[in-house]
This record gives C-alpha cells, sequence and structure tokens, in this order.
C-alpha cells in the first residue's frame, strides 16, 4: 500500500478522497489554491502545498506545480478526483513519466474514452449497443451531413468529440438547421475541447440517464456494480441521482452490465469507470464512459457496502483484486441531492460567507461536505458544496429520510437549490419514479 498520497482536488471530493486515505493508513498531501487555503481538508492534511493563485488555469489545472508539490512532499501517487485533470490523459503521462502512479486508468484508456467517436467506435466492437447516428466523425461535406441526418432521422444532436460536463451538444429538428448547427458546434467545440471534431446521434425524445459503475483491476478482472439512475438534470446537468434504478428489468441491467464488466476485462481497463446510457422504450444505447470516480458513486456505496475510493486506490496500488461478481449483493435504496451554492429559482451562483451550517444526521444519512459554519464558498469554481446522501430498505424509506434530512438541514449567509429539492421530493411523478432526462426542465418551464 502507498505510504503517501497526494490529493489533486479541492471541494467536497478532496475530503472524501482524504477519509479514503486515511481509513487505509495512508498520509495525504493536499494542494490547494490561494482561494481554498482555509479549507477543511487542507487543516486535516499531513501536509499542503500552496500551487497558486484562485483561477483553476493557475492552480488546479496547471500540471507543473501540481507534479512539483509530490516530488517536495515525497508522494506515491495522485488522485485526480473528478473535474480537473481527472480525465486529461497528458497529465496521466505525465504523472506517469514523473515516476509517480495515477490514481485512474492507463493513458491510452483515457484517450480512447476520451473521445467520443473512438469510445462508441471501441464499444459497438465490444458489442455495447450504441445510439444509431454517424458511425464516426461528421466530414465537412454539407451532402454528406444531410444525408446522414436523413438516414438517422430528424431530430438529431450534433456532439462535440472531445466534449463533456454537459457543454457541447446541439439539437437539430429541421432540415434548413442543420449545417448551421454543425458549423457552430464546431467552432465552439474548437475552442472549448481543443478539438473541432462533431458527430451525430438519434435525439431520443424521452429518454432516462442510467449509468452502470465497474471496477477493473487493469489486468483483465472487472466486476460491476448496479446502476445508477441520474435523469433529473438541468442543462445536461446531473443534479439528484438515485440507485437502483426504478422499474427496470433486473435481466436487462445484468445483460446490459456483464458487456460493460466484458468490454473492461477486453480493454484492461483500470480502476473505477462509468457506462453512461440513455434508456427507451426498454432498450440502452451507450452515450459515452468516464474513466473517473463521479460525483454520485456515493448511492452505489449504499447499495454495495463498498468503497470505491478505497477500491481505486487499492487497484493503484497494485493490492490483488479480489472482488467477485458473485460477492456484490445489491440491497436497498439510495438517493443523493447534490447541494448547489445557487438560487434556487434563478439558478444564479451563489457564493459568499456560510454563517450557519447544519447538517443532518440519523440513521441512513449521509453527508459529503467540505463545509463548516464560516466556511467561504469562493466564486471561482463549480457551485457544488455538498451531498447529501440518504439510504433505505427501499425507495420509499429512502425519499422519506431525504425529507427529513433536507428539512433539518440549515444554511444560512448563501443560497441553495434545496428548497427546489424538496419540492421534487413531494413531485407525484418522482414518487412514480421513472421520469426522464426532460422532466425537470418542462417542470421548472412549465412553473415560471
Ligand atoms: P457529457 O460528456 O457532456 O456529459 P453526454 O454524452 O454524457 O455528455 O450527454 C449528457 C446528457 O445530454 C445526457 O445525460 C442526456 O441528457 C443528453 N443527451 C446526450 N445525447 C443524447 C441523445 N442522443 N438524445 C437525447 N439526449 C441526449
Amino acid at each position: 500500500m502507498f505510504e503517501k498520497v497526494l490529493i489533486a482536488n479541492r471541494g467536497e471530493i478532496a475530503l472524501r478522497i482524504q477519509r479514503a486515505c486515511r481509513e487505509l493508513g495512508i498520509k495525504t498531501v493536499v494542494v490547494h489554491s490561494e482561494a481554498d487555503r482555509e479549507a477543511k481538508y487542507v487543516r486535516l492534511a499531513d501536509e499542503s502545498v500552496c500551487i497558486g493563485p484562485a483561477p483553476a488555469q493557475e492552480s488546479y489545472l496547471h500540471m507543473p506545480a501540481i507534479i512539483a508539490a509530490a516530488e517536495v512532499t515525497d508522494a506515491e501517487a495522485i488522485h485526480p478526483g473528478y473535474g480537473f485533470l481527472a480525465e486529461n490523459a497528458d497529465f496521466a503521462q505525465r504523472v506517469e513519466k514523473s515516476g509517480f502512479v495515477f490514481i485512474g486508468p492507463r493513458p491510452e484508456s483515457i484517450v480512447m474514452m476520451g473521445d467520443k467517436v473512438s469510445a462508441k467506435q471501441a464499444m459497438i466492437q465490444a458489442g455495447v449497443p450504441v445510439v444509431p447516428g454517424s458511425e464516426g466523425a461528421l466530414s465537412d461535406d454539407p451532402d454528406e451531413i444531410l444525408e446522414t441526418a436523413r438516414r438517422v432521422g430528424l431530430p438529431v444532436i450534433i456532439k462535440a468529440a472531445g466534449g463533456g460536463g454537459g457543454r457541447g451538444m446541439r439539437v437539430v429538428n429541421h432540415e434548413s438547421d442543420l449545417i448551421n448547427a454543425v458549423q457552430m458546434t464546431r467552432a465552439e467545440a474548437k475552442v472549448a475541447f481543443g478539438n473541432p471534431e462533431v458527430y451525430m446521434e438519434k435525439y431520443l425524445e424521452k429518454p432516462r440517464h442510467i449509468e452502470i459503475q465497474i471496477l477493473a483491476d487493469g489486468e483483465g478482472k472487472a466486476v460491476w456494480l448496479g446502476e445508477r439512475d441520474c435523469s433529473l438534470q438541468r442543462r445536461h446537468q446531473k443534479i439528484m441521482e438515485e440507485a437502483p434504478a426504478p422499474g427496470i428489468d433486473r435481466d436487462l441491467i445484468y445483460r446490459i452490465a456483464e458487456r460493460c464488466a466484458e468490454a473492461c476485462r477486453q480493454m484492461r481497463y483500470r480502476g473505477a469507470g462509468t457506462f453512461e446510457f440513455l434508456y427507451e422504450n426498454e432498450e440502452f444505447y451507450f452515450i459515452e464512459m468516464n474513466t473517473r470516480i463521479q460525483v454520485e458513486h456515493t448511492i452505489t456505496e449504499c447499495i454495495t457496502g463498498i468503497d470505491l475510493v478505497q477500491e481505486q486506490i487499492k487497484i493503484a496500488a497494485g493490492v490483488p483484486f479480489t472482488l467477485k461478481q458473485e460477492d456484490i449483493h445489491i440491497l436497498g435504496h439510495a438517493i443523493e441531492c447534490r447541494i448547489n451554492a445557487e438560487d434556487p429559482y434563478t439558478f444564479m451562483p451563489s457564493p459568499g460567507l456560510v454563517t450557519k451550517w447544519h447538517t443532518p444526521g440519523g440513521m441512513g444519512v449521509r453527508t459529503d461536505s467540505h463545509v463548516f459554519s464560516g466556511y467561504r464558498v469562493p466564486p471561482y469554481y463549480d457551485s457544488m458544496i455538498g451531498k447529501i446522501i440518504t439510504y433505505g430498505q427501499d425507495r420509499k424509506q429512502a425519499i422519506a429520510r431525504m425529507d427529513i434530512a433536507l428539512s433539518e438541514m440549515v444554511v444560512e449567509g448563501i443560497s441553495t437549490n434545496i428548497p427546489l429539492h424538496r419540492e421534487l421530493l413531494h413531485d407525484p411523478v418522482f414518487i412514480k419514479g421513472g421520469m426522464d432526462i426532460h422532466y425537470l426542465e418542462k417542470k421548472l418551464a412549465a412553473r415560471s
């Protein structure tokens, strides 16, 4: 096992990784920007290194500073968390070239899955069903683009091969908008992701977002840990997730998840990963793979009892992989609410001083957050400041516990989206379960 791990992230996930390390008896080095000097996990770390000013470009995305911090502190491995450099193959490569272990997949796997076009091609080869569309990147030829759109059938969605975080996508409903949409997405993708390649998919009208969690050892072993339903989204960003996904045939999940695990065995994938699917009319369609720990990993931990971050670290350290599929049992139901520092109705970010912070507790309640009374939410980063997770014997109990947990929670000084979560928990469509990915936006639009 490692003696010392460097955590190259911030916020709740930095604390989450630190907790995993401490439980495994590993010392932690935390790197932080000038804006995060006072963070809880910085104070709890064995060592901390300030790597630059507040803007992420000059700190959390500044690879030489992070690697230099590992060098001066003699850390053995680097955990990238999610976001920032977590899916940057160049970073993974530089970490390994500098003699450290990257807690994540091999750079080749990140490259292959980071390009959504090559990821889809790899999945087709592995027998995983994908959303129908252009079987590769779109050419520049307008006639060819039009022909592809006619074959796939409108509406279609134009997506950036290098896209992520719900950005770089454009829906096309009319043929007359097609070429312009392709050109605009291409131009945006070039600026935002440094890759102008775009592809086309059938735009599914009422899908659910269902994803499969896997763990693999890099030597050809892989297991899957059930699914998560992440259909409650706004602007392609998840806000509430649950596991298992209500109302889906277990045999169907079993078959698709086994395909994902098999794909990991074939590519000798290493670490934690998530296969994201759209699910419509009892069919699964692969959209992308995330080669990192995800925000919503916590609900999978609740229903399997397996600490995914510890597993990531153990796999990276080369501890023999002993998890077997038959040892993974899914029990009960879990829900996660992402707590964002934002106005619950206008969604405007609401950074600033948290004058009072009281988190809920009780049986089946977990809070993952680095916030405390007196903490100042910096304006420079993502607005998510924590996650409340509840677990119950069944979905009804998990919902009831979430409702109570959110009623107990006190946040003063800034605005959060807790009122929206509380409203959703009483929404009859949510209570029934199985909403599609457009449900939340339609509900919000109907209200305003
Ligand atoms: P990102 O990497 O930016 O998260 P994804 O490919 O995972 O992009 O898509 C994010 C979200 O966009 C999905 O959860 C879904 O809501 C929507 N989406 C993506 N592809 C399609 C599609 N073909 N049809 C309908 N919605 C889609």
